[in-house]
């Protein structure tokens, strides 16, 4: 069956373990590793995706000392009392059949705390606090807490470690001259500067056994000016592969780099051209990284020669399944994950546990339980945005015999209209997985059917999902021709003309003025167009936005960024690069033929426009409420329908499925 993917689903030696397919789930932060008494949750979120296939995973990132921290509160891993409380992780990835690598994370002045150290006092630009320059005894202690952590991890159970030396952390510090401006045999020469990883590498292996796994993640581009070399990268490659390691993962971009790394801005397997470069300079297998989503990908970067293996890692917060369907030649039930960032990444840069948008189960494996229903019910669920789609999928999954009424011709709600955005074209995965689960549950779909009350008379339980209307606002003209609302342009209903004001500059008011400019350029699809517009090894080629966009809102603050913190940046670099006109503290006077009248800070002006957008948030639509209630019947209210303010994509999947589960 493996047929579909041959390349992937071919065994690989790893020093002297034999892995059963190329795919590694890479390592995310989970914000429990701080919290021991959080270690079930770890294990019991490994275990499952070691049941789906997975054969070799890798933790959150766990520091070798106590300077090495990410945040103040400790998640060091350096004593035999950590080793103890590690054992049960290892040991339920083992009974699913699985490996594991605990990752080695040691911050260097990335770290947010005080006690901050780096191979030279060099502030970072997205830390307020200089690091302290480590001494010659301070490496060496380093360089033996290294040596330590792995043997407590082999005690531990553990299969190996990942050293992560990438993304900006102390051992890309030591290997960049942008950080690293020692004289002394840590610094200077390329021999010098790579002293530390090599010295960290070979007294690790020393301290542990032959079968104990060394992977390391290498910055295969840093992105950053006087960062190291692709030359100096493939050396310090071979040195770590000299110095005992068993396989080098990719790792892409520092953190203070502002080049989108892992974004919806990413095409698919955007990054493995910098992977490529190592493959047949070192004889351990090679692993590429970043926006490899689906197993067709995967296959195609090794047989293409791009990588001997692949990581992934937010894929599996969307599908803990995905190396099993894959091997079963199910990639179309893969529910995939659409490069977001909202539950995980976002997650973590506010501290709290990482889920998944599409999945809201993952990261909560111990509390958001689907058991089969103790009495099978009829469910009717109206309406098939991601809140009714969800609900629909888990109450069916429970054994509800479920009916979903879906107005439009397909499924997908908001989704649907959110797929048009220049890199939310993942999206549709969505829709797609959530067609075919449909189709294996059993769920009756009943699409371009506006329910009424009486074609749910009989079921049990009812669950309105009917989502949300665009709200328009109350100015005067706004009857105008020209103004249209953003579900109208972007389901192609209407037309926009070249000059464009966008009234509300939200999650919606961002995506429809990246709309309308990128529009015909594809550098998220395009590997090629995405490197010459983020000006990656060769200067930013820049192109004509396709619509001269006006961006508006009423109150004063920020504009442009929209609400993702790990992927708003991004819009607002193209949308400023695009030449957006961004105006906040606008009072809407009145739309006519000269365009649209604002008072800006008590200025009057006209901003003349063929199209005025309405982006300005969006209202409930509870039209059956009544009716069904007076009917008598359970009614349980959810997504948009339920809170149209502040709704997103997140809350509407989780308020599904947890609904779902417990009817
Ligand atoms: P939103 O984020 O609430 O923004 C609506 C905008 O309309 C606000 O900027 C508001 O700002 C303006 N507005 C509200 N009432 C108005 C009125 N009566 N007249 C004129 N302007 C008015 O809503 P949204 O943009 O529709 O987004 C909906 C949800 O989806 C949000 O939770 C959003 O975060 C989420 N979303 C997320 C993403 C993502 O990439 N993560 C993308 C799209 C949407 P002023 O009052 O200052 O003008
Ligand atoms: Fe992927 Fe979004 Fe889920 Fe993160 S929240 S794993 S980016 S789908």
């Amino acid at each position: 069956m493996a047929q579909a993917f041959p390349h992937v689903f071919t065994p690989i030696q790893v020093g002297t373990q034999t892995l059963p397919n190329r795919i590694v789930m890479g390592s995310m932060h989970t914000c429990l590793e701080e919290d021991p008494d959080d270690y079930g949750k770890i294990a019991a979120y490994f275990a499952e995706r070691a049941r789906g296939g997975c054969a070799l995973m890798v933790t959150g990132g766990f520091a070798p000392t106590i300077e090495g921290r990410m945040l103040p509160r400790p998640n060091t891993f350096t004593t035999e009392e950590h080793m103890e409380a590690h054992r049960q992780i290892p040991a339920a990835v083992h009974a699913e059949g699985g490996r594991i690598l605990l990752q080695l994370l040691h911050a260097g002045r990335y770290g947010y705390h005080p006690d901050i150290v780096a191979p030279s006092p060099i502030k970072s630009p997205i830390n307020k606090d200089t690091p302290r320059e480590m001494t010659d005894a301070d490496i060496e202690a380093t360089i033996d807490g290294y040596a330590n952590s792995c043997r407590l991890a082999e005690q531990a159970g553990y299969d190996g470690v990942e050293f992560l030396g990438s993304e900006g952390y102390l051992m890309t510090e030591f290997l960049a001259p942008h950080t690293n401006k020692r004289t002394d045999r840590w610094g200077g020469s390329l021999e010098n500067r790579a002293r530390f990883v090599r010295e960290v590498v070979s007294r690790s292996r020393a301290a542990v056994s032959d079968d104990f796994i060394l992977m390391f993640r290498l910055s295969v581009w840093d992105g950053i000016p006087d960062g190291s070399t692709a030359d100096e990268i493939v050396q310090t490659a071979k040195w770590i592969e000299e110095a005992g390691a068993n396989l080098i993962n990719s790792g892409v971009g520092w953190h203070e780099a502002q080049i989108p790394t892992i974004s919806q801005a990413v095409p698919r397997g955007g990054w493995t051209f910098a992977t490529r470069r190592i493959m047949g300079e070192v004889s351990i297998p090679v692993v590429a990284s970043n926006r490899i989503n689906m197993p067709e990908t995967a296959e195609e970067i090794i047989a293409t020669g791009g990588a001997d293996m692949v990581s992934m890692a937010r894929p599996f917060l969307a599908d803990s399944a995905l190396v099993a369907k894959a091997e079963a030649g199910l990639s179309d039930r893969i529910n995939t994950c659409i490069a977001c960032n909202q539950a995980c990444l976002d997650h973590y840069f506010t501290a709290q546990p990482i889920t998944c948008v599409v999945n809201p189960r993952a990261g909560r494996e111990t509390e958001l339980l689907v058991t089969p229903a103790a009495s099978p019910k009829k469910v009717a669920v109206i309406g098939g945005g991601p809140a009714g789609m969800s609900a629909a999928a888990t109450a069916a999954e429970r054994g509800h015999q479920v009916t979903l009424f879906e107005a439009g011709e397909k499924l997908g709600g908001q989704f649907l209209l959110a797929r048009e955005i220049p890199g939310k074209e993942e999206f549709g995965e969505t829709l797609r997985y959530f067609t075919n689960r449909f189709a294996d549950l059993g769920v009756e779909v009943r699409l371009g059917e506006r329910a009424a009350a009486n074609d749910v008379s009989s079921h049990d339980e009812v669950v309105l999902a009917t989502g949300v209307d665009p709200r328009i606002p109350e100015i005067s003209g706004i009857d105008h021709p020209m103004v249209v609302t953003y579900a109208e342009l972007l389901s192609g209903a209407k037309q926009a003309g070249e000059r464009v004001a966008v009234i509300g500059a939200g999650g919606v008011g961002v995506d429809v003025s990246v709309w309308l400019t990128e529009k015909g350029h594809n550098s998220h699809l395009n590997h090629a167009e995405f490197r010459a517009t983020w000006g990656i090894e060769q200067e930013v080629a820049t192109s004509p936005p396709a619509h001269q966009v006006t961006l508006l809102q009423r109150s004063e603050g920020r504009m442009g960024n929209g609400p993702g913190k790990s992927t708003g940046w991004v819009h607002g670099i193209s949308l400023r690069r695009a030449g957006v006109e961004m105006l906040a503290g606008c009072t809407y006077e009145q739309i006519d033929d000269d365009g649209l009248h604002i008072t800006v800070k008590g200025d009057p002006r006209t901003i003349e426009c063929d199209t005025v957008v309405i982006c300005a948030g969006a209202e409930s639509v509870l039209d059956l409420q009544a009716e069904i209630e007076a009917m008598g019947k359970p009614l349980h209210i959810i997504g948009g329908a339920k809170m149209a303010g502040e709704l997103d994509a997140q809350r509407a999947f989780d308020e599904g499925v947890r609904l779902a589960a417990a009817i």
